[in-house]
């Protein structure tokens, strides 16, 4: 069965859903990524995770035109920038993405990393948006477990619906307290960078042997073998950034490719967890 993943008061949806950093950069390119986009959503990758960071705004461009005609497929979530995180500007920012994204509601609106803005603000602002129906849920990204705690113990805290941090195969420092911690808490993370940027974070990974080796033994991509890696965790879903109608299909492909103990301990063994607190990996 496909993996899923459930957001509060939201549907179950397909643990993969769909990056856009770098998307709205490059005109020539612009026709292609909605075309990738509009195939992820047809197969199912129904989340798509934009910012309004990403192009200035243009990578939410790109988003507006794919989701044309059919905003109720999508699970949409768009990102604030810290110093808009509060006041005014949140309720400005807020606005701005969805006339980009030309809808009137985000499924889930994310402050993108901590700031100076003091987290209670955030979340006030975040919930008189929802109070507004401009978004349905609010979450954090780039928070690590001491940062989620403060969250937590602020009024309206406990109605953060998802942490979105890095996470792949070759970065897996998460797993020390982080990853347990949302797990208790119920709260789904989101992997960002799930390919390490097809590789470039991480020399090696997708040129290791070894994984090579046990891709061509699945009959599957070391893309594919690494999206199933990562959500084989527990409240976990990848959303993979693809340019490409054929890379969209192989991600979405990745959903249902199982992985046993012993091929998980192959990878794991290529790539162990540090076994240590270290600071939150981010991009
Ligand atoms: P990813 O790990 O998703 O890698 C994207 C790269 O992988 C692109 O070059 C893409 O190429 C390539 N790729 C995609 N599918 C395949 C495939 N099947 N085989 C081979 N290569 C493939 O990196 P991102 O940095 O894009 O992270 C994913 C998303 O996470 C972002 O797009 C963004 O939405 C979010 N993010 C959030 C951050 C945060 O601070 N909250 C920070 C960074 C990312 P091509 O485009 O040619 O298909």
């Amino acid at each position: 069965m496909t993996k899923q993943i459930q957001f509060s008061h939201a549907q179950a949806l397909p643990a993969i859903g769909q990056g856009t950093w770098y998307m709205g950069v490059d005109p020539a390119k612009r026709a292609d990524e909605v075309r990738a986009l509009q195939m992820g959503i047809d197969l199912g990758l129904r989340l798509i995770d934009t910012a309004e960071m990403y192009a200035d705004g243009g990578a939410e461009l790109v988003v507006g035109e794919a989701m044309a005609g059919r905003r109720d497929d999508v699970f949409l979530v768009s990102k604030v920038y810290p110093w808009n995180a509060g006041g005014q500007r949140a309720a400005a920012a807020c606005e701005a993405s969805l006339k980009r994204l030309k809808t009137d509601y985000l499924d889930l609106y994310l402050l993108h990393w901590r700031g100076e803005i003091p987290l209670e603000e955030t979340v006030a602002v975040m919930e008189t948006l929802k109070q507004q129906g401009k978004i349905r849920r609010w979450g954090v990204s780039n928070l690590d477990a001491d940062d989620m705690q403060e969250l937590l113990s602020i009024e309206g805290g406990g109605e953060c619906a998802t942490n979105q941090v890095l996470y792949h195969l070759a970065s897996r420092g998460i797993e020390h307290d982080l990853l347990p911690w949302c797990q208790q808490h119920a709260i789904p993370v989101m992997a960002y960078c799930p390919l390490a940027q097809a590789g470039r974070l991480r020399n090696g990974l997708f040129n290791h042997p070894r994984l090579n080796e046990l891709a061509a033994e699945k009959g599957v991509t070391m893309a594919q073998l690494l999206l199933a890696w990562v959500i084989s965790h527990e409240g976990v879903m990848a959303i993979p950034k693809a340019g490409s109608t054929e890379h969209v299909r192989e991600n979405a492909a990745a959903l249902a490719v199982e992985l046993s103990e012993d091929e998980l301990a192959v990878m794991e063994k290529a790539f162990p967890a540090p076994g240590r607190k270290t600071p939150l990996d981010m991009v």
